[in-house]
């Protein structure tokens, strides 16, 4: 199979859909590999370094689309691409249709095939593409919370870990998922002081079993969160309510209460938030201030760190992306029906049921 990687043209993003390691793989396993020039710089990757992997270097967008049988990406198609995709062509990236009547519309009537990342499964229910971008928000998360904490971004000037003599930065975390829980790894490697809130006790149980006293735990009643709230340095909002707005689980109100500079890390933004205050906000400019406390709302947090979140996708999608080259999508789809659970288009007809939902299109 002829397999085609151009590279991200939607603003601000630096991932790259295939890595030179991914690229050998497929290489090795028989296919063909095309790369536009410049694809892999932003996370790091030069021309030199795909070709060395066995890829060949292509000039331009329009050759990689117009020669590959699939193309792998990490955004979904801009409405240039979607221009070019064509019948029995196949896709696979992040696709998110749900809210966007106008690319399911483009990608039905180009007749191609496409595969979303966000929604291929795995045997634990969980969904595999979205976690590796999950973890690496959690992670990030502490680490601008404490650039936000700093004086001269606006904050109250407080150390993670404190120093001999001065306590650590007080830090809550709500929601103990998979972003929450890296995140309080994170900030309790740093040395802060951890507490993380989960409604699930499942949930409490596990972090409780892995993590034992690295950070409490806490079910997040109203009251509880509260009384952490009024105590905390920095606040990570890291809950998801599956396919609904994140709950607006604190207030404005509560800021009069708040510690002033304390740091708001909203990782649920691109649900729509956590906090009543926040509207998402760009690597450019990410804080804001609201009644004294500090705001980073950055919606695509691990553009941040473009190479290791492109190195960590990449890790994710290899396999699924060497299944489609080497049997082809019907098959690879028929073998695995959680790579099934990732088709959304083909042919013309919309495949996913709550994309269909969603958008008022027969399934
Ligand atoms: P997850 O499903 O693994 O975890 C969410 C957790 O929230 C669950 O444990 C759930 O029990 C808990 N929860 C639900 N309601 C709660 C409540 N009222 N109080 C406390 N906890 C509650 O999800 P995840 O992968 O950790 O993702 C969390 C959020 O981060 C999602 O909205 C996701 O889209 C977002 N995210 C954002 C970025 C970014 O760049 N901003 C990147 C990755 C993920």
């Amino acid at each position: 199979m002829k397999i085609g990687c151009p590279k991200e043209i939607k603003p601000q993003e630096f991932r790259v859909g295939l890595t030179p390691n991914a690229a050998q793989e497929a290489v090795g396993h028989g296919h063909q590999v095309i790369v536009e020039t410049g694809a892999g710089l932003g996370a790091g990757f030069t021309d030199e370094d795909y070709q060395a992997a066995g890829a060949t270097i292509i000039g331009t967008a329009q050759e990689i689309f117009a020669a590959a049988d699939m193309i792998v990406k990490v955004k979904e198609p801009q409405p240039a691409e979607r221009k070019m995709l064509r019948e029995g062509q196949l896709l696979f990236t992040y696709l998110h249709l749900a809210p966007d009547p106008e690319q399911t519309h483009d990608l039905l009537a180009s007749g191609c095939t496409a595969i979303a990342y966000e929604t291929v499964t795995d045997d634990r229910g969980g969904l595999p593409l979205l976690a590796p971008m999950s973890e690496v928000a959690g992670r990030l998360a502490p680490q601008v919370g404490a650039w936000t904490l700093q004086k001269a971004n606006g904050g109250r000037g407080v150390l993670m870990g404190g120093v001999p003599g001065v306590g650590p930065a007080r830090v809550l975390v709500i929601g103990g998922g998979v972003v929450g829980t890296h995140a309080a790894r994170v900030a309790a490697g740093m040395g802060a002081e951890v507490t993380v809130l989960d409604r699930s006790l499942n949930r409490l149980r596990y972090l409780d079993d892995v993590f034992g006293s690295s950070f409490r735990t806490g079910y997040s009643s109203a009251g509880l969160l509260a009384e952490h709230l009024a105590q905390a340095d920095m606040v990570i909002g890291a809950v998801l309510v599956p396919g609904a707005a994140a709950p607006k689980l604190v207030k404005r109100a509560d800021f009069a209460s708040m510690k002033p500079g304390a740091a708001l890390v909203d990782v649920a933004i691109d649900q729509g938030g956590c906090f009543e205050t926040s509207r998402a906000t760009t690597h450019a400019d990410p804080v804001y201030e609201v009644d004294g406390i500090m705001h980073y709302c950055v919606a695509n947090m691990p553009g941040a760190v473009a190479r290791t979140s492109t190195i960590a996708l990449g890790n994710a999608t290899m396999p699924f992306m060497l299944a489609l080259a080497d049997k082809g999508w019907k098959k690879a789809c028929a073998d695995d029906p959680h790579l099934l659970n990732g088709l959304n288009v083909h042919a013309g007809q919309l495949t996913y049921d709550a994309v269909g939902k969603a958008l008022g299109i027969d399934v």
